[in-house]
Order: structure tokens, then C-alpha cells, then sequence
């Protein structure tokens, strides 16, 4: 009788501990002003039911090192598969339009999430052009939803 007690409370504390693990999803964190942008690349995905893995670290911020070395941006948790871990220059940043502000989350996502390397299309070349916007962003998105739907 008490095994059986103790049998359902396992099993209860279990699913509990399930539901709580949904409702917090993943430890998503981003600087306040990147935010939109690392939406839209999550939006981006679901339209063209693209699925990533879960990951157990989610974090894309600025980090004033990347300004010393040049790099608009870096993604430490590339092949890593269960972490992102994607910095941002704040200088880049700052000196963006908004075609290169997505440019640059949308490329260092996919390092991140995926793997893609420099190359595998438009949006995945080593560095942004200077006359990137709107309308250039746009049709590399277009490219880099193909390239995701048949990885
Ligand atoms: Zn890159």
C-alpha cells in the first residue's frame, strides 16, 4: 500500500518537474536591443518550418571584446549543439543599418544553431558588404531558408 503511494508521488513529482521544464523553455537571454532581431530570426524558422534542437544555453549579447579584434560578431557555441552563444560588437552595432543589423544576427545564428559554415550561400559570406540593406538582407533570407530546408 505505501509502495503503491510512493510509486504515484514519483510519478507525479515527474510529470511536475516535466510540465515546469516546459513552461520555462529554454534559458533564453538577450541584450534588451537584440532581442527583436533574435525574434525574428525564431519567427523566420517557424515560417518555414525549419526545427532546431533544443538548447540548454541561449544567449546573444554584446561583448565589447569582439570591438579589438574587429569582429562584428562571433558565435561561441558554433558545434556545440546544444548551446548558443552568440556575441555581438556593440561599435558594428551601432554603425549598422537595419539590412546589416539582421544580416549579422541572422549569420551568426547560423554558425550557432546549425553549423553553416562561410560559403554555403550569400547570407554565410565571411564578411558584410558595406552597401548590405533592406532589400539585399531579403533576398539572402530567401537563400538561407533553402539551404536550412535541405540540411
Ligand atoms: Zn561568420
Amino acid at each position: 500500500m505505501v509502495g503503491r503511494f510512493v510509486y504515484r508521488l514519483v510519478i507525479y513529482v515527474t510529470l511536475f518537474a516535466f510540465a515546469l521544464q516546459g513552461c520555462r523553455g529554454q534559458n533564453f537571454v538577450a541584450d534588451e536591443e537584440l532581442m527583436p532581431y533574435v525574434h525574428e530570426y525564431m519567427s523566420f524558422l517557424k515560417d518555414n518550418k525549419i526545427g532546431m534542437q533544443f538548447q540548454t544555453k541561449f544567449v546573444v549579447s554584446f561583448n565589447p571584446f569582439l570591438d579589438a579584434f574587429r569582429f562584428a560578431g562571433y558565435a561561441e557555441g558554433m558545434d556545440k549543439d546544444k548551446e548558443v552563444n552568440v556575441y555581438v560588437s556593440k561599435s558594428v552595432w551601432n554603425r549598422s543599418n537595419e539590412g546589416q543589423k539582421r544580416w549579422l544576427i541572422f549569420h551568426e545564428l547560423s554558425h550557432d544553431i546549425f553549423n553553416l559554415r562561410h560559403g554555403t550561400c550569400e547570407l554565410m559570406k565571411p564578411q558584410m558588404d558595406i552597401k548590405d540593406n533592406m532589400e539585399t538582407f531579403e533576398i539572402a533570407k530567401k537563400e538561407l531558408a533553402e539551404v536550412l530546408k535541405n540540411k
